[in-house]
């Protein structure tokens, strides 16, 4: 019902870009309706079935015209008024039925769909979420799926319902009178051109009303949640942000009103029409009757099916643009649905061969986020199993990037990562990732109690690993004051928590993950010296036993690596142990002085401290790791 001329060609889908509707789309589409086939076959029947239904009610009407009172049969004037009830009533209920199983194959595609998406965005890679503004993600996932249900119940139903309606009404009139039934006919280019021009012009405001709402909703989104309102309190913006959204609700109102206005003034076309029709019905058919060529019966029965016609002829005009819509809809769906995953399993991956040993390998490795715009250059350096190697330099010089590329977040350009002598691109992102543990800067929690937070590492881990890894993270003392202990919920984006206690949990996660590789990002806020010794002691047991990199920001883990790497624009430049690095006088000996030193020297007057005493001895001895962190365990 779909098919054919009626959708070939270019449409405006969207205002923006237009919408190539071709049959494979339409194939596409019709696969996700084809397992509720049988319950579509039910509603065609139904829908057949109640359009015959419909016209009994003018058949008993020129039957008590033209039959009962002439005859004056008072029992079958009863008769016939009952059918005038109960054909409404047996329609009424298939209607019933109708609607159920609308909303069966509506809520069912939908369903499939919104499961189908959500896997994919799942499989897709950093780039395609750092590319997008989430609420476009969710405005797909919710508005657009939903839109299915408005596609069934009224694109795909009305386009099948209305022609029935009419062919069935059209067929009847020209049976009963055929001269009458093509007066009927004579208004409807008229009605039907001016409707559809309208629906066109009310479907493009409609979109763009669409627009201006997702606008709207991004500026909520944006000052509405916990980071965005700090940021708009603290630099007191709220007038800016109201001038913003007044401005945009402006927007959204004046298409609102316009395209409103646009449906009244269709609707008033629509009423003159529909008087117009009878009134030349009664003129012409009036002059019928009384020369006695028609029966009075069959002229009010015309004046009832009159509304049968131009209903649906005016639905028709429309339903192009309805279709276009829905299409749009499907099209949005499907883009997402078409994005490749960047980072993806080879078709030959293998999971990393056990045992995992952890020695990692940068071989002359090229990055770029954008293309033409190289974010690292020739990047190599080798960790072995079980090191701690620090990666430093300057802010923007390609230090998170190159953890990114481990875990494989994102792929080289050039180049190659190997993990125990394979290349990351060549064993399963799945055995990759067991076995590379990430504590990032920013703690996410989910909004959830402490005990779900812990076990996402793990689902299996009994209650005593998971006490365990806090005791190791140093976290069972706040866990312990919190009123409800490991089953205390940690709001949203974990927010009772302060952030060396959100640090701690992370660690604390990693931990019970346990993997043989792990890729750290100290945190560069400033700790008051006992947190700072808290998580200095938590790092030990997570660094103890694993290849570790680690985005240095503390004195303790430059001095406890075994390497530094220090980079600068994307280049390494210089490679070797604190030691080595501060004789050399390079780029190092600088970024210690400047970032690395203050720390030492009580430069924050909070680290004159036990802990910073402990740095400060074992400044003099940058020893192994394992002795340098647990000298700032102190
Ligand atoms: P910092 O210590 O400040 O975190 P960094 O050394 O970790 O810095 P990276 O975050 O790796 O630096 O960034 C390296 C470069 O890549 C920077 O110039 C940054 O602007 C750019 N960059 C980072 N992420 C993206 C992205 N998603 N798209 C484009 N460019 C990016």
């Amino acid at each position: 019902m779909m098919g054919g001329g009626f959708f070939g060609g270019w449409h405006r889908g969207r205002q923006d870009r237009p919408t190539r509707i071709t049959r494979a789309m339409l194939l596409r589409i019709t696969r996700y309706f084809e397992p509720y086939w049988r319950e579509g076959v039910l509603v065609i029947t139904i829908v057949a079935v109640v359009a015959g239904i419909g016209l009994v009610p003018a058949l008993l009407i020129r039957a008590v015209v033209d039959v009962a009172i002439p005859q004056a049969d008072p029992l079958l004037l009863a008769y016939l008024a009952l059918g005038m009830v109960a054909a409404p009533a047996a329609g009424g209920l298939l209607g019933v039925a109708q609607t159920y199983l609308n909303a069966q194959i509506s809520q069912r595609v939908m369903f499939d769909l919104r499961n189908q998406l959500y896997v994919h965005l799942q499989s897709l890679s950093l780039r395609f979420f750092t590319g997008v503004k989430t609420g476009e993600v969710m405005s797909r996932l919710n508005n657009d799926v939903s839109g299915i249900s408005r596609v069934v119940n009224e694109t795909i139903t009305q386009s099948l319902m209305q022609p029935l309606l009419l062919i069935s009404t059209v067929i009847l009139m020209l049976g009963m009178e055929w001269r009458l039934a093509l007066l009927s006919l004579v208004v409807v280019p008229v009605a039907l051109g001016s409707a559809r021009r309208v629906g066109e012009r009310r479907f493009e405001l409609q979109h763009e009303a669409q627009r201006k709402q997702a606008d709207l909703s991004a500026i909520m989104q944006e000052t509405l949640n916990i980071s965005g309102f700090l940021l708009m309190k603290a630099f007191a913006r709220e007038a800016y942000e109201q001038v913003r959204f007044v401005g945009k609700n402006r927007e959204l109102m004046d298409v609102q009103v316009r395209s409103n206005m646009l449906g009244r003034w269709l609707r008033m076309l629509l009423q003159v029409m529909e008087a117009l029709g009878p009134a030349l019905i009664y003129l012409v058919g009036g002059h019928l009757v009384l020369s006695g060529q028609m029966t009075l019966g069959t002229l009010i029965a015309f004046i009832a099916l009159l509304n049968r016609l131009y209903g649906p002829m005016s639905q028709l005009a429309n339903i192009h643009v309805e279709a276009m819509g829905s299409l749009a809809l499907f099209e949005r769906i499907f883009e997402y649905l078409d994005t490749q995953p960047d980072v993806a399993d080879a078709i030959d991956a293998r999971p990393i061969p056990a045992p995992v040993r952890g020695h990692i390998v940068f071989h002359e490795v090229d990055f770029e986020y954008v293309p033409g715009r190289r974010v690292l250059d020739g990047v190599s350096f080798e960790v072995e199993p079980g090191q701690l190697v620090a990666l430093v330099g300057p802010s923007g010089a390609g230090k998170t990037t190159v953890t990114y590329l481990i875990p494989r977040f994102y792929d080289v350009t050039g180049g190659r990562v190997e993990i125990d002598g394979k290349d990351v691109r060549k064993v399963t992102l799945r055995s990759l990732r067991e076995h590379v543990g990430v504590v990032t800067q920013e703690t996410y929690l989910f909004n959830a109690t402490v005990r779900e937070n812990l076990r996402y590492a793990r689902p299996g881990a009994t209650d005593e690993e998971i006490e365990r890894a806090c005791v190791a993270a140093r976290l069972d003392d706040v866990i312990a004051q919190m009123p409800d202990g490991f089953d205390t919920p940690v709001g949203e984006r974990g927010y009772r928590l302060s952030g060396g206690e959100k640090q701690r949990l992370a660690i604390a996660r990693v931990l019970l993950k346990d993997p043989r590789m792990l890729v750290l990002d100290e945190a560069t806020s400033s700790l008051d010296s006992q947190t700072e010794a808290q998580i200095q002691s938590a790092l030990g047991p997570l660094i103890t036993g694993r290849t570790t990199i680690a985005i240095a920001h503390r004195l303790s883990t430059v001095l406890a690596a075994d390497t530094l790497v220090v980079f600068d624009r994307g280049h390494v430049v210089e490679v070797g142990n604190h030691a080595q690095l501060i004789d050399r006088g390079g780029l190092y000996a600088q970024l210690y002085n400047i970032q690395f030193k203050p720390q030492l020297t009580g430069a924050r007057p909070s680290l004159a401290s036990p802990t910073a005493d402990g740095l400060t001895e074992r400044s003099s001895d940058p020893a192994s790791r394992d002795q340098g962190l647990a000298a700032s365990t102190v």
